[in-house]
């Protein structure tokens, strides 16, 4: 018996845990344990029952989360496994799932995965009407939906809706045709060949016997028609959520599979934990009162086991500039304490709202790293490279082929450019077929042709390479083009643009250290899935949306542009129960302390505005926190005491201040007290404003 696993946990963890076969939910609020049961569940399950760990199947939402359960899960379990429990986000594991089973809908496994920005480029080639933005959600939601383009134009009323779905069937047979799939796909086609293929849904529910998923609050239709048929010839699916943390509903996360989980499934076990591990009791009071604000959710017991803890501080200030000094300020005090950058972090609701954020930290020399808002991938030099190395793969990608084509620069204009596609296009072949079927002679210059050949010879060069080994392409690249000279002519942030393909270069040469036995394509695909450059060991602070917070936690958190109208985000359509269920998210990420920062003004999209804090702290019952008391008031003129000033002590009364050293609450004053001096601490006095 592994003794480890059980002991650190409740009776109704514990509870939860020893509950083998049969359908389970575990509903409780933030900071219940819920994810660590899960984990150690999932230890149980492999070490003490001894079910093989590839029988397993655990789901979550993001590539982070994925990774903090895997290592928790891994630690508790001492036996030996072959092979690691896969544990993944549900598009991880859709396109694994993909690379077997595409083949099946007639396609080829070597698909590329595209990302958002390729899949809105794709759309405004055929949208010209509508707005592209509108279609992509469109679309989306099709797709979430399992709606297909059949049935989208069936079900159309009007023109409007038939030009939808018009455009969703051209783009579905443009992804076909060019063998790509987008991060939609990954889940849409997966539920497809389940649906029509008995054999391989038969396959797929007896491989995966015990199959769970973390913040099952979150899962949309399509996700939980997909967890329907993991569960086909059995019912062993244990799900763990939180009502109160629904936050994606914008984007088709549907509660109801939360609520009715005990009628979808028969003998449903229910676990409820009702104490909290992470928060203070300051905290979790402010987060409890904030949600107790929502008329629709189950209502949860939830009370810390932590004590009391430090007062919430409430940061006022006049502008963004001075948010991102005065958060900066508090994190370097936090590091004189001996706290380490890792356990602190910093939210906001919008990811524009970051860039001040960013400034303020560079200002101040604090390492940071910005988690999932500009995927590292999506750079666009990033992406440049990424066009190369599928461009090696297959020569007869136009689509990436038309990214690059003229980068670095090589004389290959605008009208050149149109030129090739437009004959390769009405030829119905590649622009490298047309090439090499000599068909590009009459149409561009002997320059220019001279200059495209080049080109794809150097690609053909590497494909050679490509064939001896995956893991030197990059390295090859490099030699025969020269990306980084490129970059350097053509842009301003230059710097920032090296570093990521130097940082880039690191990451793939990590990858085939690591997987020596994948393919470009593989690296490709995890890429696009993966988004971050991956940095886990180093020491930083950790700046993200809420949204990307949910299910983390932090020793100090910070949530900055905390404003009516920001958080609460007011917009076409907004819910305000799901921006409490946000506020609540962020509130319960912190552990020890919770900053709260709100400006007066703040400027965005390209004007000023004035704004009021939000009503958010008022609910959270956090009014005259920080901003009008004394003690952490910000507004007060106790930061910056100087020599003449005069001042109050409760008990030595009034004096003036001789000499003052250190800043903000650490800043000691020596004060002459009527011909006695003393020196005290800048936060025991007053200022007294006239004597
Ligand atoms: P969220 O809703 O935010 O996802 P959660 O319910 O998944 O939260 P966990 O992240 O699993 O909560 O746990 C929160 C913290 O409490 C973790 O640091 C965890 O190690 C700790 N914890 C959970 N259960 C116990 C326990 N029985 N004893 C001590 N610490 C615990
Ligand atoms: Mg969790």
């Amino acid at each position: 018996m592994n003794a480890n696993i059980l002991s650190g946990l409740n009776a109704a963890q514990r509870e939860a845990v020893e509950h083998i076969d049969g359908p389970m939910l575990i509903l409780a609020g933030a900071g219940s344990g819920k994810t660590k049961t899960l984990t150690t569940r999932l230890a149980y399950l492999i070490d003490e029952v001894g079910i093989p760990s590839s029988a397993t199947l655990t789901l979550t939402f993001t590539n982070k989360a994925a990774r903090e359960m895997r290592l928790r899960a891994l630690s508790l379990i001492e036996n030996n496994v072959s092979h690691p429990p896969l544990l993944c986000t549900f598009h991880k594991f859709g396109l694994l799932f993909l690379k077997f089973y595409i083949r099946r809908l007639g396609r080829d496994e070597n698909f590329i995965l595209i990302d958002s920005d390729d899949r809105k480029k794709i759309i405004r080639s055929f949208a010209k009407s509508i707005p592209v933005s509108a279609i992509d959600f469109k679309i989306s939601q099709f797709k979430n939906l399992l709606i297909s383009p059949q049935t989208a134009s069936e079900d159309a009323k009007d023109p409007y809706q038939r030009q939808i779905a018009q455009i969703y069937r051209t783009y579905n047979t443009f992804l076909e045709n060019k063998n790509m799939v987008d991060f939609d796909d990954l889940l849409y086609l997966s539920y497809m060949i389940l649906d029509t293929q008995e054999d391989i849904a038969q396959e797929i529910s007896r491989r995966y016997q015990y199959v769970m998923v973390d913040e099952y609050q979150d899962t949309n239709y399509l996700q939980s028609r997909l967890l329907r048929k993991f569960c086909g010839v059995h019912q062993n699916l244990c799900v763990v959520g939180d009502d109160d943390q629904s936050i994606y509903g914008w984007r088709g996360a549907d509660i109801s599979n939360i609520l009715e989980f005990g009628n979808d499934f028969e003998n449903v076990k229910v676990v409820k934990l009702e104490e909290n591990y992470r928060s203070t009791s300051q905290i979790l009071k402010a987060a409890n009162s904030l949600i107790a604000r929502n008329s629709m959710r189950l209502g949860k017991k939830l009370q810390s086991n932590k004590g009391d803890g430090k007062e919430i501080e409430i940061l006022r200030s006049n502008d963004e500039k001075e948010e991102s000094a005065k958060v900066a300020d508090r994190i370097k005090k936090l590091i004189k304490q001996g706290e380490r950058l890792d356990d602190i972090a910093i939210l906001f609701r919008l990811n524009a709202l970051s860039r001040s954020i960013e400034e303020g930290l560079n200002r101040a020399k604090i390492p940071y790293k910005l988690i999932g808002a500009m995927r590292f991938y999506e750079r666009s030099e990033i992406k440049d490279i990424l066009s190369y190395l599928r461009l090696i793969l297959n020569p007869h990608d136009d689509f990436s082929l038309s990214r690059i084509i003229n980068k670095p620069r090589r004389g290959i204009g605008k009208i050149t450019q149109d030129k090739i596609f437009r004959a390769a296009q009405n030829l119905g072949i590649s622009a490298y077929e047309a090439l090499k079927q000599g068909c590009l002679k009459e149409v561009v210059n002997e320059k220019n042709h001279h200059v495209f050949e080049e080109l794809f010879l150097k690609i053909e060069d590497l494909r050679i390479c490509l064939n001896e080994a995956s893991s030197k392409i990059i390295d090859e690249l490099f030699t025969r083009i020269d990306i980084i000279g490129g970059v350097e002519e053509n842009s301003n942030d230059n710097v920032d643009r090296v570093s990521n393909i130097q940082e880039f270069h690191g990451l793939f040469r990590d990858y085939f250290f690591q997987s020596p036995t994948n393919s470009l394509q593989d690296f490709l695909n995890d890429l696009s899935l993966s988004g971050d450059a991956d940095t886990q060991h180093e020491n930083f602070v950790s700046c993200m949306s809420a949204h990307s917070a949910k299910g983390l936690e932090f020793k100090y958190v910070f949530i900055t542009g905390f404003e009516e109208g920001f958080f609460p985000l007011i917009r076409d359509g907004g819910n305000i129960e799901e921006e409490r269920r946000l506020g609540y998210v962020a509130f319960t990420r912190a552990k020890d302390q919770l900053y709260i920062s709100y400006v007066d003004s703040r400027f965005y999209k390209g004007k000023r505005t004035r704004l009021e804090r939000s009503s958010f702290i008022k609910e959270s019952g956090l009014l005259g926190f920080g901003e009008e008391g004394t003690k952490n008031d910000d507004s007060n003129s106790q930061d910056n005491f100087k020599q003449g000033d005069w001042v109050i002590h409760k008990i030595f009364g009034t004096g003036r201040v001789v000499s003052a050293q250190g800043k903000d609450k650490e800043m000691r004053l020596r004060i002459n007290f009527g011909g006695m001096q003393r020196e005290i601490l800048a936060s025991f006095v007053q200022k007294a404003s006239h004597v």
